[in-house]
Protein backbone atom coordinates (compact mmCIF):
# COMPACT_ATOMS: atom_id res chain seq x y z
CA UNK A 1 0.00 0.00 0.00
CA UNK A 2 1.64 3.61 -0.87
CA UNK A 3 1.32 5.80 2.07
CA UNK A 4 -1.22 8.75 1.50
CA UNK A 5 1.30 10.35 4.42
CA UNK A 6 4.77 8.52 3.75
CA UNK A 7 6.97 10.91 6.36
CA UNK A 8 4.62 10.50 9.49
CA UNK A 9 4.77 8.51 12.17
CA UNK A 10 3.30 8.68 15.34
CA UNK A 11 2.76 12.07 17.14
CA UNK A 12 5.57 13.10 19.53
CA UNK A 13 2.73 13.51 22.30
CA UNK A 14 2.07 10.01 22.02
CA UNK A 15 5.52 8.54 22.03
CA UNK A 16 6.23 11.37 24.84
CA UNK A 17 2.97 10.34 27.40
CA UNK A 18 4.21 6.76 26.53
CA UNK A 19 7.93 7.10 27.71
CA UNK A 20 6.65 9.30 30.90
CA UNK A 21 4.62 6.21 31.70
CA UNK A 22 7.27 3.90 31.09
CA UNK A 23 9.61 5.57 33.41
CA UNK A 24 7.38 6.79 35.80
CA UNK A 25 7.81 10.76 35.01
CA UNK A 26 5.60 13.79 36.06
CA UNK A 27 4.33 14.14 32.55
CA UNK A 28 4.42 18.10 31.50
CA UNK A 29 5.07 16.76 27.74
CA UNK A 30 1.61 16.18 26.30
CA UNK A 31 -0.92 19.38 26.73
CA UNK A 32 -3.51 18.45 29.13
CA UNK A 33 -4.44 19.54 32.87
CA UNK A 34 -4.10 17.02 35.31
CA UNK A 35 -7.20 18.49 37.63
CA UNK A 36 -10.56 17.61 37.53
CA UNK A 37 -13.26 19.96 35.70
CA UNK A 38 -16.02 22.13 37.06
CA UNK A 39 -18.11 19.43 38.95
CA UNK A 40 -21.15 21.84 37.40
CA UNK A 41 -20.00 21.12 34.02
CA UNK A 42 -20.59 17.27 34.95
CA UNK A 43 -23.90 17.79 36.72
CA UNK A 44 -24.71 19.80 33.28
CA UNK A 45 -24.10 16.85 30.92
CA UNK A 46 -25.85 14.22 33.07
CA UNK A 47 -28.90 16.40 33.49
CA UNK A 48 -29.10 16.54 29.62
CA UNK A 49 -27.84 12.52 29.45
CA UNK A 50 -30.98 12.41 31.96
CA UNK A 51 -33.53 14.62 29.42
CA UNK A 52 -32.75 12.14 26.97
CA UNK A 53 -30.89 14.73 24.67
CA UNK A 54 -29.25 11.60 23.40
CA UNK A 55 -29.72 10.97 19.74
CA UNK A 56 -28.00 12.53 17.02
CA UNK A 57 -28.32 16.73 17.34
CA UNK A 58 -28.72 19.16 14.10
CA UNK A 59 -25.52 18.59 11.81
CA UNK A 60 -23.97 21.78 12.74
CA UNK A 61 -24.47 20.95 16.12
CA UNK A 62 -27.17 21.90 19.03
CA UNK A 63 -28.46 25.60 18.33
CA UNK A 64 -28.50 26.58 21.99
CA UNK A 65 -24.35 26.14 22.22
CA UNK A 66 -23.92 28.03 18.68
CA UNK A 67 -25.82 30.55 20.06
CA UNK A 68 -23.90 30.49 23.54
CA UNK A 69 -20.89 30.71 20.91
CA UNK A 70 -22.01 33.54 18.72
CA UNK A 71 -22.55 35.21 22.18
CA UNK A 72 -19.29 35.20 23.27
CA UNK A 73 -17.69 35.93 20.23
CA UNK A 74 -19.71 39.20 19.94
CA UNK A 75 -19.08 40.34 23.88
CA UNK A 76 -15.34 39.51 23.77
CA UNK A 77 -14.57 40.70 20.32
CA UNK A 78 -17.44 42.47 18.90
CA UNK A 79 -18.28 40.57 15.59
CA UNK A 80 -21.92 38.84 15.62
CA UNK A 81 -21.61 35.87 13.73
CA UNK A 82 -25.58 34.02 12.73
CA UNK A 83 -25.09 30.77 14.93
CA UNK A 84 -27.38 29.54 12.42
CA UNK A 85 -25.70 29.77 9.21
CA UNK A 86 -21.78 30.45 10.65
CA UNK A 87 -21.01 28.54 13.48
CA UNK A 88 -20.61 24.31 13.69
CA UNK A 89 -19.83 22.54 16.24
CA UNK A 90 -16.84 20.42 15.94
CA UNK A 91 -15.32 16.75 17.49
CA UNK A 92 -12.57 19.13 18.83
CA UNK A 93 -10.69 21.64 17.07
CA UNK A 94 -8.04 19.18 15.10
CA UNK A 95 -11.47 18.16 13.17
CA UNK A 96 -12.26 21.65 12.83
CA UNK A 97 -9.07 22.74 11.20
CA UNK A 98 -9.44 19.71 9.50
CA UNK A 99 -12.44 20.07 7.75
CA UNK A 100 -11.91 23.97 6.57
CA UNK A 101 -8.98 22.51 4.88
CA UNK A 102 -10.85 20.16 2.67
CA UNK A 103 -13.23 22.14 2.60
CA UNK A 104 -11.42 24.65 0.89
CA UNK A 105 -8.05 23.22 -0.53
CA UNK A 106 -8.03 22.26 -3.81
CA UNK A 107 -5.04 19.95 -5.06
CA UNK A 108 -2.01 21.98 -6.17
CA UNK A 109 -2.82 24.23 -3.92
CA UNK A 110 -0.13 26.13 -2.05
CA UNK A 111 -1.21 26.58 1.97
CA UNK A 112 1.22 28.56 3.92
CA UNK A 113 2.11 27.49 7.64
CA UNK A 114 4.54 29.47 10.25
CA UNK A 115 6.98 27.22 11.58
CA UNK A 116 6.96 26.07 14.56
CA UNK A 117 3.26 24.80 14.21
CA UNK A 118 1.25 22.25 15.97
CA UNK A 119 1.94 19.54 14.35
CA UNK A 120 -1.81 18.38 12.59
CA UNK A 121 -1.58 21.52 10.21
CA UNK A 122 0.93 20.25 7.29
CA UNK A 123 -0.39 16.63 7.23
CA UNK A 124 -4.22 17.79 7.23
CA UNK A 125 -2.68 20.41 4.24
CA UNK A 126 -1.24 17.60 2.11
CA UNK A 127 -4.52 15.03 2.86
CA UNK A 128 -6.64 17.33 1.17
CA UNK A 129 -4.15 17.48 -1.78
CA UNK A 130 -2.47 21.01 -1.25
CA UNK A 131 1.28 21.92 -0.58
CA UNK A 132 2.86 23.02 2.79
CA UNK A 133 4.59 25.97 2.10
CA UNK A 134 6.54 26.80 5.40
CA UNK A 135 7.39 30.06 6.39
CA UNK A 136 9.85 30.37 9.75
CA UNK A 137 8.55 32.46 12.60
CA UNK A 138 11.44 34.54 13.73
CA UNK A 139 13.80 32.04 15.31
CA UNK A 140 14.65 33.85 18.62
CA UNK A 141 11.53 35.47 19.40
CA UNK A 142 9.06 33.22 17.46
CA UNK A 143 7.12 36.47 16.19
CA UNK A 144 5.52 36.45 12.80
CA UNK A 145 8.13 37.55 10.02
CA UNK A 146 6.04 39.54 7.65
CA UNK A 147 8.18 40.13 4.94
CA UNK A 148 8.88 36.56 4.29
CA UNK A 149 4.87 35.73 4.54
CA UNK A 150 4.77 38.26 1.89
CA UNK A 151 7.27 36.27 0.45
CA UNK A 152 5.65 33.17 0.53
CA UNK A 153 2.63 34.36 -0.95
CA UNK A 154 2.22 33.49 -4.63
CA UNK A 155 -0.75 32.77 -7.31
CA UNK A 156 -1.64 29.06 -5.79
CA UNK A 157 -1.63 30.51 -2.64
CA UNK A 158 -5.27 29.74 -0.75
CA UNK A 159 -4.73 30.04 2.97
CA UNK A 160 -2.40 30.48 5.58
CA UNK A 161 -2.71 28.59 9.07
CA UNK A 162 -2.15 30.90 11.83
CA UNK A 163 -2.11 30.07 15.62
CA UNK A 164 -2.44 32.79 19.04
CA UNK A 165 -1.24 32.16 21.64
CA UNK A 166 0.51 29.92 20.24
CA UNK A 167 1.95 26.07 20.88
CA UNK A 168 4.32 25.46 21.29
CA UNK A 169 6.10 29.20 22.10
CA UNK A 170 3.30 30.88 24.45
CA UNK A 171 3.77 34.01 22.23
CA UNK A 172 0.33 36.04 21.56
CA UNK A 173 0.00 37.98 18.64
CA UNK A 174 -0.77 41.46 19.13
CA UNK A 175 -2.65 43.58 17.62
CA UNK A 176 -0.34 45.33 15.69
CA UNK A 177 0.18 42.37 14.11
CA UNK A 178 -2.57 41.08 13.19
CA UNK A 179 -3.30 44.11 11.79
CA UNK A 180 0.02 43.89 9.65
CA UNK A 181 -1.59 40.32 8.92
CA UNK A 182 -4.84 42.05 7.69
CA UNK A 183 -3.23 44.52 5.40
CA UNK A 184 -0.71 42.03 3.74
CA UNK A 185 -4.08 40.15 2.67
CA UNK A 186 -5.89 42.73 1.64
CA UNK A 187 -7.81 42.61 -1.94
CA UNK A 188 -6.32 39.20 -1.80
CA UNK A 189 -8.77 35.67 -2.14
CA UNK A 190 -6.05 34.25 0.57
CA UNK A 191 -8.18 32.59 3.87
CA UNK A 192 -7.24 32.00 7.29
CA UNK A 193 -7.32 29.42 9.45
CA UNK A 194 -7.04 30.91 12.82
CA UNK A 195 -6.37 28.34 15.61
CA UNK A 196 -7.59 30.20 18.63
CA UNK A 197 -7.67 27.27 21.05
CA UNK A 198 -5.58 28.78 23.64
CA UNK A 199 -7.94 32.11 23.54
CA UNK A 200 -9.17 31.87 27.20
CA UNK A 201 -5.14 31.96 28.27
CA UNK A 202 -3.29 35.34 27.97
CA UNK A 203 -1.09 36.49 30.20
CA UNK A 204 -0.13 39.74 31.98
CA UNK A 205 -2.90 42.08 31.10
CA UNK A 206 -3.02 41.35 26.74
CA UNK A 207 -5.53 40.45 25.58
CA UNK A 208 -6.43 38.03 22.85
CA UNK A 209 -6.37 39.52 19.25
CA UNK A 210 -8.81 37.29 17.56
CA UNK A 211 -9.35 37.05 13.85
CA UNK A 212 -12.47 38.35 14.84
CA UNK A 213 -12.17 41.63 15.95
CA UNK A 214 -10.63 42.52 12.83
CA UNK A 215 -13.00 43.03 9.65
CA UNK A 216 -10.59 42.57 6.68
CA UNK A 217 -9.46 38.95 8.60
CA UNK A 218 -12.91 37.93 10.06
CA UNK A 219 -14.34 37.86 6.32
CA UNK A 220 -12.01 35.55 4.87
CA UNK A 221 -11.22 33.48 8.21
CA UNK A 222 -11.91 30.08 9.91
CA UNK A 223 -11.35 30.85 13.47
CA UNK A 224 -11.49 27.49 15.60
CA UNK A 225 -11.74 26.67 19.18
CA UNK A 226 -11.73 24.24 21.50
CA UNK A 227 -13.88 23.92 24.74
CA UNK A 228 -11.36 20.84 26.02
CA UNK A 229 -8.97 23.82 26.85
CA UNK A 230 -11.40 26.38 27.93
CA UNK A 231 -12.64 23.92 30.77
CA UNK A 232 -10.21 21.35 31.17
CA UNK A 233 -11.80 18.50 29.23
CA UNK A 234 -9.73 17.79 26.61
CA UNK A 235 -10.84 14.31 26.15
CA UNK A 236 -14.09 15.73 25.92
CA UNK A 237 -13.15 16.46 22.33
CA UNK A 238 -15.71 19.48 21.50
CA UNK A 239 -14.92 22.53 20.03
CA UNK A 240 -16.15 25.12 17.19
CA UNK A 241 -15.47 26.56 14.30
CA UNK A 242 -16.65 30.49 13.14
CA UNK A 243 -16.81 31.68 9.44
CA UNK A 244 -19.08 33.68 7.21
CA UNK A 245 -21.77 32.00 5.84
CA UNK A 246 -20.31 31.60 2.50
CA UNK A 247 -17.30 29.71 3.94
CA UNK A 248 -19.14 27.81 6.58
CA UNK A 249 -21.43 26.21 3.62
CA UNK A 250 -18.44 24.63 2.09
CA UNK A 251 -17.78 23.80 5.40
CA UNK A 252 -20.78 22.20 6.46
CA UNK A 253 -20.74 20.09 3.04
CA UNK A 254 -17.33 18.55 4.35
CA UNK A 255 -18.61 18.25 8.29
CA UNK A 256 -22.00 16.36 7.04
CA UNK A 257 -19.64 13.34 5.50
CA UNK A 258 -16.71 13.67 7.85
CA UNK A 259 -18.21 13.24 11.14
CA UNK A 260 -22.25 14.28 10.21
CA UNK A 261 -22.76 15.39 14.36
CA UNK A 262 -20.79 15.72 17.51
CA UNK A 263 -22.18 14.10 20.65
CA UNK A 264 -25.31 15.69 21.97
CA UNK A 265 -25.36 15.55 25.66
CA UNK A 266 -21.92 17.49 25.88
CA UNK A 267 -23.47 20.09 23.84
CA UNK A 268 -26.27 20.16 25.96
CA UNK A 269 -23.96 20.43 29.20
CA UNK A 270 -21.72 22.96 27.42
CA UNK A 271 -24.18 25.73 26.58
CA UNK A 272 -26.11 25.55 29.63
CA UNK A 273 -22.52 26.00 31.16
CA UNK A 274 -21.35 28.45 29.03
CA UNK A 275 -24.26 30.98 30.04
CA UNK A 276 -21.74 32.02 32.99
CA UNK A 277 -18.59 33.53 31.68
CA UNK A 278 -16.67 32.97 34.69
CA UNK A 279 -15.02 30.13 34.02
CA UNK A 280 -13.32 31.88 31.04
CA UNK A 281 -12.98 35.37 32.21
CA UNK A 282 -10.86 33.74 35.61
CA UNK A 283 -8.49 31.40 33.00
CA UNK A 284 -6.11 33.98 32.85
CA UNK A 285 -5.86 34.73 36.57
CA UNK A 286 -5.83 30.59 37.00
CA UNK A 287 -3.28 29.61 34.19
CA UNK A 288 -1.03 33.13 35.03
CA UNK A 289 -0.66 32.02 38.71
CA UNK A 290 0.43 28.41 37.43
CA UNK A 291 2.93 30.07 34.83
CA UNK A 292 4.53 32.14 37.94
CA UNK A 293 5.32 29.30 40.07
CA UNK A 294 6.85 27.48 37.36
CA UNK A 295 9.10 30.30 36.42
CA UNK A 296 10.43 30.97 39.59
CA UNK A 297 10.90 27.54 40.30
CA UNK A 298 12.88 27.83 37.26
CA UNK A 299 15.14 30.62 37.44
CA UNK A 300 17.89 28.68 40.16
CA UNK A 301 18.63 26.11 37.14
CA UNK A 302 20.21 26.68 33.96
CA UNK A 303 17.58 26.15 31.77
CA UNK A 304 17.02 29.45 29.83
CA UNK A 305 13.27 30.77 30.23
CA UNK A 306 11.82 32.25 26.96
CA UNK A 307 8.93 33.86 27.12
CA UNK A 308 5.11 32.86 28.20
CA UNK A 309 3.01 35.35 27.15
CA UNK A 310 -0.17 32.75 26.47
CA UNK A 311 -1.51 28.88 26.31
CA UNK A 312 -0.17 26.65 29.08
CA UNK A 313 3.15 26.39 27.76
CA UNK A 314 6.91 27.38 29.01
CA UNK A 315 9.84 26.77 26.79
CA UNK A 316 13.29 26.92 27.70
CA UNK A 317 16.88 26.43 26.09
CA UNK A 318 18.72 24.32 27.55
CA UNK A 319 21.77 24.78 25.66
CA UNK A 320 23.81 26.01 28.86
CA UNK A 321 23.59 22.20 30.12
CA UNK A 322 23.82 19.93 26.98
CA UNK A 323 24.23 20.30 23.24
CA UNK A 324 22.24 17.38 22.57
CA UNK A 325 19.44 17.44 19.69
CA UNK A 326 16.23 18.50 21.76
CA UNK A 327 14.49 15.15 21.06
CA UNK A 328 17.29 13.13 22.60
CA UNK A 329 17.67 15.67 25.28
CA UNK A 330 13.40 15.32 26.29
CA UNK A 331 14.17 11.13 26.13
CA UNK A 332 17.45 11.82 28.35
CA UNK A 333 15.23 13.92 30.81
CA UNK A 334 11.87 12.11 31.03
CA UNK A 335 14.61 8.87 31.80
CA UNK A 336 17.51 10.30 34.53
CA UNK A 337 15.56 13.82 35.55
CA UNK A 338 11.89 11.95 35.33
CA UNK A 339 10.26 14.77 33.99
CA UNK A 340 8.98 14.77 30.13
CA UNK A 341 8.88 17.22 27.96
CA UNK A 342 7.99 18.20 24.03
CA UNK A 343 11.09 18.77 21.86
CA UNK A 344 10.74 22.24 19.88
CA UNK A 345 11.64 20.17 16.31
CA UNK A 346 8.71 18.11 16.48
CA UNK A 347 6.94 21.70 15.42
CA UNK A 348 8.84 22.24 12.13
CA UNK A 349 10.66 20.66 9.07
CA UNK A 350 12.51 23.49 8.23
CA UNK A 351 12.93 25.73 10.71
CA UNK A 352 16.49 26.24 12.21
CA UNK A 353 17.44 23.33 15.05
CA UNK A 354 17.58 24.70 18.26
CA UNK A 355 17.88 23.61 22.09
CA UNK A 356 14.57 24.13 22.92
CA UNK A 357 11.74 22.24 24.99
CA UNK A 358 8.46 22.54 26.23
CA UNK A 359 6.76 21.96 28.83
CA UNK A 360 2.84 21.74 29.99
CA UNK A 361 2.47 23.72 33.35
CA UNK A 362 -1.32 22.85 33.34
CA UNK A 363 -0.90 20.86 36.38
CA UNK A 364 -1.89 20.94 39.56
CA UNK A 365 0.48 22.92 42.03
CA UNK A 366 1.72 19.39 43.97
CA UNK A 367 2.69 17.96 40.33
CA UNK A 368 4.48 21.35 39.18
CA UNK A 369 5.99 21.05 42.56
CA UNK A 370 7.46 17.59 41.89
CA UNK A 371 8.40 18.25 38.56
CA UNK A 372 10.55 21.63 39.64
CA UNK A 373 12.27 19.56 42.89
CA UNK A 374 13.61 17.10 39.62
CA UNK A 375 14.40 20.11 37.81
CA UNK A 376 16.89 21.56 40.41
CA UNK A 377 19.35 19.59 39.98
CA UNK A 378 19.59 21.01 36.69
N1 LIG B 1 -4.53 23.36 17.96
C1 LIG B 1 -3.59 23.53 18.90
C2 LIG B 1 -2.61 24.64 18.75
C3 LIG B 1 -3.55 22.67 20.01
O1 LIG B 1 -2.59 22.83 20.92
C4 LIG B 1 -4.51 21.66 20.11
C5 LIG B 1 -4.50 20.76 21.32
N2 LIG B 1 -3.97 19.54 21.09
C6 LIG B 1 -5.45 21.51 19.10
C7 LIG B 1 -5.44 22.38 18.04
C8 LIG B 1 -6.49 20.43 19.12
O2 LIG B 1 -7.52 20.68 19.99
P1 LIG B 1 -8.64 19.58 20.29
O3 LIG B 1 -8.12 18.74 21.39
O4 LIG B 1 -9.84 20.37 20.65
O5 LIG B 1 -8.84 18.81 19.03
N1 LIG C 1 -2.41 20.17 22.23
C1 LIG C 1 -1.69 19.30 23.09
C2 LIG C 1 -0.22 19.53 22.93
O1 LIG C 1 0.21 20.31 22.12
C3 LIG C 1 -2.04 17.83 22.93
C4 LIG C 1 -1.98 17.38 21.56
C5 LIG C 1 -2.21 15.91 21.31
O2 LIG C 1 -2.14 15.11 22.22
N2 LIG C 1 -2.45 15.60 20.08
O3 LIG C 1 0.53 18.94 23.65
Amino acid sequence: LQSRLPHVGTTVFSTMSALAAQHGAVNLGQGFPDFACDRRLIDAVDAAMRADHNQYPLMAGVPALRQAVAAKIAALYGHGYDADREITITAGATQGILTALLAVVHPGDEVIVLEPCYDSYAPNIELAGGRVVRVPLNPQTYRPDFDRIAAALSPDTRAIVINTPHNPSATVWTEAEMRQLEALLAGSEVLVVSDEVYEHMVFDGASHQSAARFPGLAERSFIVSSFGKTYHVTGWKVGYVAAPAALMAEFRKVHQYNVFTVNTPMQHGLASYMADPAPYLDLPAFYQAKRDLFRAGLTGTRLRLLASEGSYFQCVDYSEISDMADADFCAWLTREVGVAAIPMSAFSVEAPVQRVIRFCFAKTEATLQRALDKLASL
